[in-house]
């Protein structure tokens, strides 16, 4: 590897401006911490535009598949995965406190009372969406609105945008929490990707990583790693802990879909309303992805789906329902970022029962059997790689002092939900225990 060519000083350097990232950068920023803030993406400014545009703020513009073959969004841009992610929020669950120790109540709470997180008001709920509920409610599902990380005051109606990067500002992003983390004087480097720990017995002294003027060392007292579910791992095998990236979920998903007669899905809020079944590990929301991804997906799902991709052309009625599972823990992420990802009787099973009830909701929302069509398997949340309790103690802390995991990494067990509040409360919790709970354990060790 090229020796640095600079050597930049902070308190701590954190790698990866996604939910887990950009709110360590913040709570420690305002806390008076030093912050340098690493993202190996650029800040896009493509947001609400279309297909294209969205992949371009995706690794390898979208095209990341497992080994076996299953398509694993990976975003690559200022604020992460949170610029394209559907602003469905749901809290933790109970299984962390009672099992892990750990109590996010405190944290869980300030998240919903800062954004704030609520369901939708009435008049931005669509007509497909609604026509969708309605229809699972008869079948006798328990299907309601979803909390959302969406301020209705500046949320339009009818604007269809909010994975495709909300232009009213009304989804919240990680990307606000950058801000004022720089408000408070983070300093945020982009296109500079952290290629590994720089350790001294046994501690972390910072990273090396590369930016748009070549290498250089960013020496750091504490060093976070929030690259994400597939980011993490790579650097922590390249700095020697060679078991990150051991096993990971993925939580696979398919959409199933039909026009109807009406206004289709492309219209609504993404994920407005749906039902967890927690017991299932199965979550089903309205849902459909922009034209291009769709074709790409009903191509993918190889010969049943060939023939259903004429109906591409109706998109515009087309509702849609995503089935999202809880998968196991198999697989790997490798070093060189590739990755196996192996989908079991268990996960297909899920998929499979989820897509029966959906063709049934759809079907009493008015689309016809012949025009339901289920896609290929795709995935957008890994994680799961270095978790709390194999690699990570309960603070987050690597088996490299000083050096700790912030991201989707850290979550101890297979998952199935949208676990953005669950980071964020998380890396509220770390700040704490590395501000305010560290000065009071100092405050003890060494009376006045
Ligand atoms: C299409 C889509 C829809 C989603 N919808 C929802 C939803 O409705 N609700 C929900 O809760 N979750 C949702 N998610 C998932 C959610 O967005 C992610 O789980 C969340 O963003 C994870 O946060 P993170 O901090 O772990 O990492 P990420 O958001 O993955 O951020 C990691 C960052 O690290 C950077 N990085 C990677 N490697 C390096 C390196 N070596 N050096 C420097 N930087 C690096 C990346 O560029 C990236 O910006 C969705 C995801 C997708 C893709």
């Amino acid at each position: 590897m090229s020796q640095p060519v600079r050597t930049i000083q902070t308190d701590v350097v954190i790698v990866g401006s996604g939910p887990g990232g950009a709110t360590m950068a913040r709570e420690l920023s305002k806390k008076g911490k030093k912050v340098v803030l690493c993202e190996a993406g650029k800040n896009h400014q493509w947001l609400g535009k279309n297909s294209v545009m969205l992949l371009g703020m995706m690794d390898k513009m979208g095209m990341t598949f497992s080994k076996e073959g299953t398509w694993v969004l990976r975003p690559k841009t200022a604020g992460g995965a949170s610029v394209v992610y559907c602003g469905t929020a749901v809290r933790p669950p109970a299984w962390l406190k009672e099992k892990y120790r750990i109590d996010l109540d405190e944290e869980v709470d300030e998240v919903y009372k800062e954004i704030p997180i609520q369901t939708l008001p009435d008049n931005l709920v669509g007509p497909a969406a609604r026509k969708m509920m309605n229809a699972a409610q008869d079948i006798g599902l328990d299907w309601n609105l979803l909390d959302k990380w969406i301020r209705p005051e500046k949320c339009e109606a009818n604007c269809g945008k909010c994975a495709l990067g909300c232009t009213t500002g009304a989804k919240w992003t990680a990307r606000e929490y950058i801000e004022e983390a720089q408000q408070h004087g983070a300093d945020l480097h982009l296109q500079t990707t952290v290629d590994r720990v720089l350790t001294e017995n046994g501690k972390a002294v910072g990273v090396r990583a590369k930016g748009p003027q070549g290498w250089m060392d960013i020496k750091a007292e504490t060093v976070i790693l929030s690259a994400g579910g597939q980011g993490t791992p790579p650097i922590l095998n390249r700095s020697g802990v060679h078991d990150a990236g051991q096993g990971f979920f993925a939580d696979p998903l398919v959409f199933v879909m039909g026009a109807g007669q009406g206004q289709g899905t492309k219209y609504d809020v993404t994920m407005t309303a749906g039902t967890i079944m927690a017991d299932d590990g199965i979550v089903m929301t309205d849902l459909i992805v922009p034209p291009t991804m769709f074709a790409g997906l009903m191509t993918f799902a190889g010969p049943r789906g060939w023939v259903k991709l004429p109906k591409v052309l109706n998109y515009k009625k087309t509702m849609g329902i995503m089935i999202k599972v809880r998968d196991g823990l198999d697989g790997r992420v490798n070093m060189d970022e590739s990755f196996s990802k192996p989908l079991d009787y268990d996960t297909w099973w899920k998929l499979n029962k989820g897509a029966v009830l959906a063709e049934e909701i759809l079907m009493k929302a008015g689309a016809r059997k012949e025009d339901v069509m289920q896609s290929a398997v795709i995935a957008a949340h890994p994680g799961g790689t270095v978790r709390i309790g194999e690699l990570l103690d309960k603070d987050c802390q690597t088996p490299i002092q000083n050096c700790y995991c912030m991201d989707t990494t850290i979550i101890p067990e297979p998952w199935g939900l949208p676990p953005t509040v669950t980071v964020v409360a998380m890396a509220k919790r770390l700040a704490k225990h590395l501000t305010v709970d560290a000065q009071a354990r100092a405050a003890v060790q060494e009376p006045a």
